[in-house]
């Protein structure tokens, strides 16, 4: 099959991962007989250095007009770079926020996966982190409290702020139904996560959740309210399987998710909408205290390249020899500088990505 990806490199270590993220899809390409037809653009920092913003029409039309969209990392050291003296909408993130828009991209999706040979990294006990865990937060990413209507204005002499959480039915079935598709690929659980006891949209969250779980009778829902979920998050990860949660919610237990892993560096992420048409990209930042430097884990990205083959694609098989891969460079030995520890062999970005190559062949 032929596939068109557009490959947004960005800033900072953005072009290093991208380029090794690259490399294996060739690889894969090579191996299982497909064609990625890549078209490259800017976006973020390298885009406002170019043409004065942050997004163009051309960038955006190009993402749309193909089948998945790569993204490295945008954005630099903030205080450091003449991109932070531009008004908020002008500056490298901004980019972000509108390609997800332009997308119609309502669902972001970050695995949180512990991997046995980075055990050591993870900050919970060992009895709590030893038998593993693999669980993905299922987030809404364009309702609630950060798209609601807001102001500050004197009520009775008193400065008063005001933030509006909205959720509307058809939202909260649309993410509901990204979130049991996704557990019907994997074990089979949905944890809902709301505040039920408090607030208004989280009962109607609940009900609708609970009106679309009919339809997947294999997939057991569970509800937890989110301070509760915070807890278990750090208490039993492996309770997890799939966390499905609204905007605000998800972006905190999303971080808190990906620091139990104790590795950035390894951690891919998608945002989808209502076609196949996704945004795959790494969950760190552009790293700007080590870009240029041969320095950076490109992963991440390796495996946001692989979901784009899993939920884009379908490739399930080239999407599994990816993970398994790296996998085995790991078992391997082999670390980049973030996940280094004593005994294990110190590679950079490029030989990373070349023997994570390698090995998808030997898979073969
Ligand atoms: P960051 O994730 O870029 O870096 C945090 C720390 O983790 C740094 O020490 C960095 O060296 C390290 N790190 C991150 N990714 C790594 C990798 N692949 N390999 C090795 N080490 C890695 O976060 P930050 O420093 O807060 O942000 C830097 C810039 O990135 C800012 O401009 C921020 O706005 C932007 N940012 C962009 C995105 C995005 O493009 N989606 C996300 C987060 C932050």
């Amino acid at each position: 099959m032929e596939y068109k990806v557009t490959l947004i490199p960005g800033d900072g270590i953005g072009p290093e991962i991208i380029g090794e993220a690259k490399k294996v899809l060739e690889t894969v390409g090579e191996q299982y007989g497909h064609v990625f037809n890549f078209t490259e653009v800017l976006m973020g920092g390298a885009s406002i250095d170019a043409y004065g913003e942050p997004l163009t029409a051309e960038t955006l039309e190009t993402a749309k007009n193909s089948d998945a969209v790569l993204l490295g990392a945008v954005g630099g050291d903030v205080g450091k770079t003449s991109w932070y003296s531009l008004p908020p909408e002008k500056r490298p993130e901004a980019g972000l926020l509108g390609i997800r828009k332009g997308l119609e991209l309502f669902a972001n999706v970050r695995p949180a996966l512990l991997f046995d040979e980075l055990k050591g990294a993870c900050p919970l006990k060992d009895e709590i982190s030893k038998g593993g865990f693999d669980f993905v937060v299922m987030r809404e990413l364009t309702g609630g409290l950060y798209f609601g209507d807001r102001y500050t204005k004197e009520v009775n002499g008193l400065m008063t702020a005001v933030d509006t959480l909205t959720y509307n039915e058809d939202e909260i079935r649309r993410i509901a139904k990204w979130g049991f598709e996704f557990a019907m690929k994997r074990r089979k659980k949905v944890t809902s996560v709301d505040k039920a006891n408090v607030l208004d949209s989280s009962r109607l969250w609940r009900k609708v959740v609970a009106e679309v779980a009919k339809d997947y009778p294999e997939v057991t829902l569970e509800n937890m309210l989110v301070d509760n979920c915070a807890m278990q998050l750090v208490k039993d990860p492996s309770q997890f399987d799939v966390i499905l949660t609204e905007n605000m919610f998800g972006d905190i237990l999303s971080d808190e998710a990906s620091m139990v892993t104790g590795s950035i560096g390894m951690l891919p992420s998608a945002s989808l909408g209502k076609t196949k048409l996704g945004l795959y990209e790494p969950s760190h930042g552009s790293a700007p205290d080590i870009a240029g430097q041969d320095k950076a884990n490109p992963i991440a990205t390796i495996l946001s390249a692989g979901m784009m083959l899993r939920y884009s694609f379908d490739l399930t098989k080239e999407a599994d020899a990816i993970d398994a891969a790296v996998k085995k460079v790991l078992e391997s030995g082999y670390r980049t500088g973030d996940i280094y520890s004593e005994g294990k062999t110190l590679v950079g970005t490029k030989k990373m990505g070349e023997l994570i190559c390698d090995a998808i062949k030997g898979l073969k």
